[in-house]
C-alpha cells in the first residue's frame, strides 16, 4: 500500500511522502495527511526485538513513500548513529511513579534534535531528484535555531540561515547559536525582537523578487517547522520505543495499555504519538500538559479554542505558544477526516480568533485526551518535590509533563524534552540554590553538584567555544544578507 499525502482543508492531487518533504506545507495552507494512516500497524512483537535505528527505518519506511530503503536507511544512520549520548537514543528512567522519557540526549540537549537530525537528510534526498538546493530561513527565539542548524549543518544541497534578536537570548542560547560550525550556516543577531525577525522572514517566503533571483541558481526557500512530514514522523519512533524499553524491563506485558504526558507548544510531539496508538500502540490516555500559556486546556475542557488572550512569558519558553498548528491534523481525524469542519475552524481562528467545535468531537477528544497547566510557581514546584522524592532533577518544560502525569492511572511515561543544563539557573531556583550574580557556566558546576549527573558534553564545550558568527543585521537588511548567503553557501 502507498500511503500517499492530500491537505487537511481540500481534496487536491496527493503526493508521495517525499515530495510533501519537500513541499511543507499544501498549496491550499492546510497540512499534509494520509488517509492511509489507520491502515498502517505496526507489530509490537517486532518493535520490542529491534533497537532504535531498525525501528526507526521500519516506521519511516512504511510512512514515507518516494523514498527507495536504501535512502530511509542511510538518512536514519547519519542521523542517529553516533550523534546522541545514549545507546537508546531515547532512553526510559523510573523517578518515583512515573517513567520519564528522556528525549534530550541529542546533539543541542533538547528534543527537538530527534527530528532536526532527520529532517535535513530527508530533505536533502527529496531534492537530489530535482536538481534543486534549498536555503533554510529560520527566525528563533533562541532554541529551534540551534536545533535546526546542528541538523543542517554540513547536509548536501541544503544551507541555512538563522535569525536571533539581539541581546534577547540567553548566554547559552548565544553561545550555541554564535559558536555554530558547518561551511553551509550563517547566523544573524537582529535588532528587534523576535517578532521584528519572525514577520521579515515570513514576508521573504512570500517575496517575488527574491524567489525569482534564488531561481536563477536553482536555489528555493524552505523552513524547516514542525508541521513538515519530515518532522512528524521520526517523533513516532521513540512513542513505540518507550512501550519497547518498558516491556523488555518487565514493568508491562505486550498488549498493555499506556498513557503518555507531552509538554505541548506547537502540539507536533503529542500528535506524533497520537499517530503510534492509530498505527497499533496500546494507548489509555495523552496528557496535554501546557504552561501558563493554556489554551489547550481550555481547549480540550471546554470545546473552545480562543487565541485571543496576553502571551505569557514563562520559563518553559519552547511552550509559549497560542497557535498550536498541528491541533489542525488532529482535527481532521477526529473528524473521522471531515475537510469541510476542519477547514471551516481554521478559516475561524484566521479571521477571528476562536472556534469551537461540536458535542461530538468534543467527546471523542476528551475520551483520549486528558489536559492540565502548569504556572512558573507550580512548575518549580514540580521540579522541587520530585528532586526532594526521587534525586531525579527535572527542566522546567518536563516538568509540567510529570506534574499531569502524576494524575495518570496506571503506567505512565512523561516526555522530557530538555535537559536540565539548558535551563541551569531556574532549575536551581526552583530547588533553592540559586546564588546571586552566578554566571550560566558557574550554574551548570553548581547543579552538577546538585543533581549528582554531569553537564553534556556539548553545553560543557560551549564556554571556550570560538565565536564564528558576529553579523548584527537590521529587519531591513535580512533579504539582502539571505541573496548573499545564497551565493556563497552554495558555491
Ligand atoms: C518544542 C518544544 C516543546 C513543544 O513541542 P511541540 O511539538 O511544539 O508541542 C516542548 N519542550 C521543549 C523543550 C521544546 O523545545
Amino acid at each position: 500500500m502507498t500511503v500517499l499525502y492530500d491537505s487537511t482543508r481540500s481534496i487536491s492531487e496527493p503526493v508521495s511522502g517525499k515530495e510533501a518533504v519537500l513541499q511543507g506545507i499544501s498549496p491550499d495552507g492546510g497540512l499534509f495527511v494520509s488517509d492511509a494512516l489507520s491502515q498502517i500497524k505496526i507489530d509490537l512483537e517486532t518493535v520490542c526485538k529491534q533497537n532504535y535505528i531498525e525501528n526507526a527505518v521500519m516506521i519511516l519506511g512504511r510512512l514515507l513513500s518516494g523514498y527507495t530503503e536504501e535512502e530511509i536507511e542511510s538518512a536514519v544512520k547519519e542521523a542517529y548513529e553516533g550523534s546522541f549520548a545514549s545507546d537508546e537514543i531515547t532512553p526510559v528512567v523510573k523517578a518515583g511513579n512515573v517513567f520519564v522519557l528522556e528525549l534530550f540526549h541529542g546533539p543541542t540537549s533538547a528534543f527537538k534534535d530527534v527530528a532536526l537530525t532527520l529532517l535535513p537528510r530527508l530533505l536533502s534526498r527529496s531534492l537530489k531528484s530535482t536538481g534543486k538546493k534549498a536555503l533554510i530561513l529560520t527566525a528563533t527565539s533562541g532554541d529551534t535555531g540551534k536545533a535546526a542548524m546542528s541538523g543542517f549543518q554540513d547536509v548536501e544541497n541544503t544551507a541555512i540561515c538563522v535569525f536571533y534578536p539581539h541581546n534577547k537570548v540567553s548566554a547559552m542560547q548565544y553561545k550555541q547559536m554564535a559558536s555554530q560550525e558547518g561551511s553551509n550556516v550563517r547566523v544573524f543577531a537582529v535588532n528587534g525582537n523576535f517578532d521584528d525577525a519572525q514577520t521579515m522572514v515570513k514576508k521573504l517566503f512570500l517575496d517575488e523578487e527574491l524567489a525569482a533571483d534564488l531561481a536563477e541558481d536553482d536555489v528555493v526557500l524552505s523552513s524547516a517547522n514542525s508541521i513538515n512530514v519530515g518532522r512528524l514522523v521520526p517523533q513516532i519512533v521513540y512513542y513505540f520505543q518507550a512501550y519497547a524499553q518498558l516491556v523488555r524491563n518487565g514493568e508491562i506485558s505486550i498488549g498493555d495499555p499506556v498513557s503518555f504526558s507531552v509538554p505541548t507548544g506547537n502540539f507536533g510531539d503529542v500528535l506524533a504519538g497520537y499517530y503510534a496508538s492509530v498505527m497499533g500502540l496500546p494507548v489509555k490516555k495523552f496528557y496535554v500538559a501546557s504552561n501558563a500559556n493554556d489554551v489547550l486546556t481550555e481547549f480540550l475542557q471546554t470545546g473552545t479554542y480562543n487565541r485571543k488572550r496576553p502571551f505569557v512569558q514563562t520559563i518553559s519558553p519552547s511552550m509559549d505558544i497560542l497557535v498550536s498548528s498541528n491541533l489542525e491534523r488532529l482535527l481532521y481525524y477526529i473528524t473521522g477526516q471531515d475537510r469541510e469542519k476542519t477547514a471551516g475552524w481554521m478559516k475561524e481562528l484566521a479571521e477571528k480568533g476562536s472556534y469551537t467545535v461540536d458535542d461530538e468531537t468534543l467527546e471523542k477528544l476528551q475520551s483520549l485526551f486528558g489536559c492540565g497547566s502548569f504556572n512558573d510557581e507550580e512548575t518549580k514546584e514540580v521540579i522541587r518535590r520530585v528532586y526532594e522524592k526521587t534525586g531525579y532533577t527535572l527542566d522546567p518544560h518536563s516538568a509540567i509533563a510529570y506534574g499531569l502525569a502524576e494524575e495518570a492511572q496506571g503506567p505512565v511515561i512523561a516526555l522530557a524534552t530538555a535537559s536540565p543544563y539548558k535551563f541551569p539557573q531556574d532549575v536551581l531556583d526552583a530547588l533553592g540554590k540559586a546564588e546571586e550574580e552566578q554566571s550560566v557556566w558557574e550554574a551548570l558546576k553548581t547543579l552538577e553538584e546538585v543533581s549528582g549527573t554531569e553537564t553534556p558534553e556539548k553545553l560543557a564545550a560551549l564556554q571556550e567555544a570560538p565565536i564564528r558568527h558576529e553579523a548584527v543585521i537590521d529587519p531591513e537588511q535580512m533579504k539582502e544578507e539571505t541573496r548573499k548567503a545564497a551565493r556563497e553557501l552554495f558555491a
